[in-house]
């Protein structure tokens, strides 16, 4: 039977962290609350950025959710368990990226 506590309380600390940066990345996309005059070349600079800021935001949305997921797993004890095949996710892989809900065959 797997541990859950230490990965429960990894989870924890990185879903604060996702959190924030997502918080961080609505503020920087968000130029209404922030109505500095701005030359030209930092608005065009600003303008290319977007596109990435906004991959970022999507990409850590997602994290987030994957977390969220992981966290209920933890609750209901199926935690470690690829939603896929059912099969135990390798421990070595839940240390690298203890959110994965699938097992590295089932997410290659
Ligand atoms: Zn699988």
């Amino acid at each position: 039977m797997l541990d859950t506590a230490p990965y429960k309380t990894k989870l924890q600390i990185l879903r604060q962290e996702y959190a924030d940066r997502l918080l961080a990345l609505k503020k920087d996309l968000s130029h209404k609350d922030n109505p500095v005059e701005k030359d030209f070349e930092e608005q065009a600079a600003q303008m290319e950025n977007e596109p990435v800021l906004e991959a970022l935001e999507d990409e850590t949305r997602d994290i987030l959710q994957q977390i969220d997921t992981a966290l209920r797993c933890i609750e209901d004890g199926s935690y470690g368990i690829c939603i896929e095949c059912n099969q135990p996710i390798s421990k070595a892989r839940l240390d690298a990226l203890p959110y994965a809900c699938l097992c590295i065959k089932c997410a290659a």
